[in-house]
């Protein structure tokens, strides 16, 4: 059977993967001059391979941990939240753990009980309707907003179910050799 795979992100490659596998004759269409998507790993200004898109796998939970293995490549584990220095907007640096601290009874995420999302509503339509904007948007939520997508195109029921996964506080790994 001949098939057509729209986009050569890490999806529709995985799509394909799977669908040449089941003896299909794939062909994979991508719109852009390279394929990745949002894996973007640029190695022409460093001498170590920088990710403009993906960079850790969260946790030993996630599908792609076992991946690195699978294709002998080097991982290096931390924990974000002590290591990963954040700009405050009053120009002082934290570490993410301190800003957990700061912002405790305030807006942090494990002292809240978050409203339910509602039915497929987006992220941007949850932060409106719960009025979270600005220094009101927890740095968990912010790190995952710019990590994924802008809040019009998330699941607000994704992103609450990433915020009370207890998997995240164990650290991340990052891929030595390039997330692509
Ligand atoms: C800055 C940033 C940091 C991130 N950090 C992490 C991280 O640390 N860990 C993690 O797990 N995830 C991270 N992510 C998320 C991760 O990169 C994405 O979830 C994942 O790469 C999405 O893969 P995808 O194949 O679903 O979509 P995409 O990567 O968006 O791929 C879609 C592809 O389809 C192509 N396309 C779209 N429409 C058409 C069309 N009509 N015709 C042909 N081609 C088309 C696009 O050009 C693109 O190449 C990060 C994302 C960003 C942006």
């Amino acid at each position: 059977m001949k098939t057509l795979v729209i986009g050569a992100g890490i999806a529709g490659l995985a799509a394909a993967q799977d669908l040449q596998k089941a003896k299909h004759q794939v062909t994979v269409l991508e719109a852009q001059h390279r394929v990745g998507g949002r894996i973007h790993t640029e190695r022409s200004f460093a001498a170590v391979p920088i990710e403009l898109g993906a960079e850790f796998i969260h946790s030993s939970q996630v599908p792609t941990y076992p991946l690195p293995q699978q294709f002998g490549l080097r991982t290096i584990h931390f924990n974000q939240q002590e290591d990963t220095l954040v700009r405050l907007p009053d120009g002082s640096l934290r570490t993410i753990a301190e800003v957990g601290c700061e912002q405790r009874g305030y807006n942090n995420i494990r002292l809240v009980d978050w409203p339910e999302a509602k039915g497929e509503e987006s992220l941007a339509e949850y932060l409106n309707r719960n009025q979270l904007c600005g220094q009101r948007v927890p740095y968990k939520l912010q790190e995952y907003i710019s990590d994924f997508d802008h809040p019009r195109r998330l699941s607000a029921q994704a992103a609450l179910e990433f915020l009370y996964d207890k998997s995240a506080e164990e650290g991340d790994y990052r891929i030595l050799d390039g997330y692509d």
